[in-house]
């Protein structure tokens, strides 16, 4: 089979925004894009408009105020979000991030966003997202403890194991929740680390949480190559990004015989058309942005993302696929490692152009699904071992995969679009399911 396939129709879904670019990205706010994505979906659908209208809405978005006291004795005032969009499949769940730019609309969008990657995999979660506006790295390690204390506290009404889980996301990280599952169970009077997830193992986090993203990128590049008929070992793969999602998703394809051909950060790309042995290329977590100091042949970024591969994976910032250079995309199949790579016109071009772009709340979703282990192994007081992870997740992708697949074949639409029909078909038939209350 051709893997040039898709349809005439036009994209209307696209995934969330997140900044960074180079290159001119057309603006469009994390809350368009998700509401967006919603209408794409009921457009396909024939969903009960009432519900429809609810899920454009989040259920509620607690705005809290977070006053520290500076290393230097000032007290500094901050403010923090948490949005939850809709919990009609189990309790909300998503990132917090420490960013400047956050604010109440972005922590909405990414929610929904959220609901929309939980019922692909099929969860038992909804979505949410919260976070505070701040600079980190303007924190110390002290400030940032008593920051995350002090929000927590803010928002304890409202998170909770089986009310609201928050994750690492931008600029938090495994010591974030652990000082955030402290300090909820401090004010609990026990311990209660199914309050959040990537946390640090010794603490009820999971075996494979941080490999997981990068993992699941690979489990689905391989489904898709064999749905296309493309063995593993005839496969190139170009991947932008080697950070946690592109250097994972890279050892794995290596592992099974891909040949990867291409690997990037921000400074650039090594590139070798005979496969480069990416063990022995230190990722970003080793040694941050070497990649190009292990090079014989450097390119640019941008040429990577046009590269004569079979598969490219977009693994680092969003927006790097537009209007601009869409055109010249040459690989038949697109995997999205990181959030938002593809903007919508250039998702538009790439449909056009027939390219199978498999959409990052399906290929990304590894992660999210480590963290549904990690609370069941914190609500169990068990912990499962790497291999068992690795095994129940590659389960988990490989349903997900198969019934957009059946989606994708039977409604004759683009896979982004068959990712959205199967994710928002779960949770409108929950909400007819259930009602409306009272
Ligand atoms: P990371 O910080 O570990 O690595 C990012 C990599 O991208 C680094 O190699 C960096 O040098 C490179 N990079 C940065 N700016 C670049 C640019 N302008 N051009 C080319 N390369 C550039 O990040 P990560 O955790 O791997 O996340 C990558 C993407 O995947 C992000 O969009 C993130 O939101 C998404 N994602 C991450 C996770 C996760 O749990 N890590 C889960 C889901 C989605």
């Amino acid at each position: 089979m051709d893997a040039h396939t898709g349809s005439e129709r036009s994209k209307s879904d696209d995934t969330t925004s997140e900044s960074g670019s180079t290159r001119g990205a057309e603006p469009e706010s994390a809350l368009e894009t998700a509401r967006r994505q919603l209408d794409g979906a009921a457009d396909h659908l024939d969903l009960d408009p009432n519900v429809v209208e609810r899920l454009r809405h989040p259920t509620k978005v607690q705005e809290v105020t977070v006053p520290i006291k500076r290393d230097d004795g000032t007290v500094e005032v901050f403010t923090g979000y948490r949005a939850q969009h809709d919990s009609v499949r189990g309790p909300y769940k998503g990132g917090l991030r420490y960013h400047p730019d956050v604010t109440r609309d972005e922590c909405v969008g990414l929610g929904m966003w959220m609901t929309w990657k939980c019922a692909v995999m099929d969860l038992p979660f909804g979505g949410a997202k919260g976070g505070i506006a701040v600079d980190p790295k303007q924190l110390s390690d002290g400030e940032k403890e008593r920051l995350t204390r002090r929000f927590t506290n803010e928002i304890r009404g409202v998170i909770g194991p089986t009310r609201d889980i928050p994750a690492p996301d931008m600029g938090t990280d495994a010591q974030t929740m652990a000082w955030l599952m402290d300090a909820y169970s401090m004010q609990e009077a026990e311990t209660i680390p199914g309050v959040v997830t990537g946390k640090p193992p010794i603490v009820g986090g999971s075996e494979g949480r941080e490999e997981a993203p990068g993992r699941s990128v690979a489990i689905v590049t391989r489904a898709v190559c064999e749905y296309y008929g493309m063995p593993l070992d005839e496969t190139t793969v170009a991947i932008q990004g080697y950070g946690s999602v592109g250097a994972n998703a890279a050892h794995q394809l290596d592992e099974w015989d891909a040949s990867v051909v291409a690997i990037s950060d921000v400074n650039g790309a090594m590139y070798d058309p005979d496969g480069i042995d990416v063990a022995s290329v230190p990722s970003h977590d080793e040694e941050p942005e070497a990649v190009t100091r292990y090079a014989d042949t450097v390119i640019t970024n941008d040429e990577l993302l046009e590269l004569d591969a079979d598969v490219l994976i977009p693994a680092a910032i969003g927006n790097v696929i537009d209007a601009e250079n869409a055109d010249a995309v040459e690989a038949p199949i697109v995997v999205e490692g990181a959030n938002g790579p593809v903007t919508s016109r250039g998702d538009e071009i790439l449909a056009d152009r027939d390219v199978a772009v498999i959409p990052d709340i399906l290929a990304n979703a590894g992660g999210v699904t480590v963290s549904y282990f990690e609370w069941l192994q914190d609500i169990n007081r068990r912990s499962w071992s790497l291999e068992r992870v690795n095994e129940e997740l590659e389960v988990e992708m490989l349903e997900a995969w198969r019934a957009i697949r059946d989606t994708f074949e039977e409604r004759d639409v683009t896979w982004r679009e068959a990712t959205y029909i199967v994710a928002l078909s779960r949770i409108v038939a929950a909400h007819e399911s259930r009602g409306l209350w009272p």
